[in-house]
């Protein structure tokens, strides 16, 4: 049998009011001057004044640059950002974007160049050899879970084309995942994220990898999610179902690092070609390619309807996802969306090439590719 090595390092501080937490870790982390980095929209709520209210003794500076899909501009600001505030700390407030960046603003305020020497596929990558200011994540989001991931992703700004900055020292020192940050999401941003998070719990665990632990997760993350979705879009103040969708994003992002899987190599090309939201992709895919799947790995199915409590079993999996999706507002198909038949072959090209293609339960050629993106048409 082979050496598996698996690891599950981050500190997480979970439940409502977590974030009133922040100030007495950094203090104690020997941090006075953080630079809290956000989405431009955040920039100007009242929940990040409220939340800069609990920073007190701190002197706290704010970068609001992050935008759409953040580009590698948006993090060298932040990083200029860092430096001009004389930061010793950074705080990542918001969904996965600014989360995302914020990671960066904190490798590029202590390294040289330009942030996309740093992607892992650059031909002559640079290390992130110094040690990183302490960081810290506070998601306002419920899908991704970057608050608990290693990489970054950063979009190019001449093509618009994402790259992938990975290292362990992404890690957040302490996450603060507080579901009252997560209220004011509207219901179809909740649906959408939603949906990427359940995904992300589905693909992990029906990737062939050796991963038990994740998998453990990865089946929780599910029946977590399975209960929650619909509560936290039909009552958005709910903060049991805000608190179950919170975890379960994090769970999902935890499980991930096993694998995903071909709905997330469709929804990475249907960002890559028609801009379409990340988790709104996922949604508008996973039935099609579920019920594809489901006969290279049937006893999987009757686990995942059996946790999502699904009656009927494995069978009736896939009906449920569309049921679930009907009930949270998700309706029509890619057509709807701006998606045209035209961009079908460069749709097929991307989720070919991507790296979650190859972990599949089932091994897809372009043609079920191709099929895929018109039955979802
Ligand atoms: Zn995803």
């Amino acid at each position: 049998m082979d050496i598996h090595r698996f690891s599950f390092p981050t500190a997480i501080h979970f439940g409502p009011g977590a974030r009133r937490g922040v100030a007495e870790h950094l203090r104690k982390a020997g941090c006075r001057r953080p630079l809290i980095v956000t989405d431009r929209a955040l920039a100007a709520l009242p929940v990040l004044a409220e939340f800069r209210g609990h920073l007190d003794g701190l002197d706290t500076a704010v970068f609001g640059g992050v935008f759409g899909n953040p580009r590698g501009s948006q993090v060298m600001a932040g990083a200029c950002a860092f430096k001009s505030h004389g930061a010793d700390c950074v705080i990542g407030f918001g969904g996965g974007a600014a989360l995302d960046v914020a990671k960066l603003v904190a490798v590029m305020a202590v390294h040289d160049g330009d942030v996309m020497e740093y992607v892992w596929d650059h031909p002559q990558v640079r290390p992130i050899a110094n040690a990183l200011p302490h960081f810290v994540a506070l998601p306002t989001t419920a899908g991704t879970g970057s608050e608990v991931g290693r990489s970054s992703v950063v979009s190019e700004d001449d093509t618009h084309v994402k790259r992938v900055v990975f290292s362990p020292k992404l890690l957040a020192k302490a996450v603060f995942a507080d579901p009252e940050l997560t209220v004011g999401l509207p219901p179809a941003v909740t649906a959408a994220t939603g949906m990427d998070a359940l995904t992300h719990n589905i693909e992990s665990y029906l990737s062939p990898a050796y991963h038990p632990l994740c998998d453990g997760i990865a089946l929780e993350g599910a029946r977590i999610a399975a209960h929650a979705l619909r509560t936290a879009v039909a009552e958005p103040h709910d903060i049991a179902a805000r608190s179950g969708m919170l975890m379960a994003s994090m769970m999902g992002a935890i499980a991930f690092q096993k694998d995903l899987g071909a709905v997330h190599a469709c929804a990475h090309a249907l960002g890559a070609v028609c801009d379409l939201h990340h988790g709104l992709a996922n949604a508008l895919m996973i039935d099609t390619v579920l019920a594809w799947n489901r006969e290279a790995v049937p006893h999987k199915f009757e686990e995942l309807a059996h946790v999502c409590g699904v009656v009927g079993g494995g069978a009736r999996f896939v009906p449920w996802l569309r049921e679930l999706k009907y009930d949270i507002g998700i309706t029509g198909g890619l057509a709807q969306r701006g998606v045209t038949a035209q961009q079908v072959p460069r749709l097929v090209q991307i989720a070919m090439a991507d790296v979650c293609r190859q972990t599949n339960p089932r091994p897809c050629a372009a043609e079920d590719f191709e099929r895929f993106f018109k039955v979802a048409m």
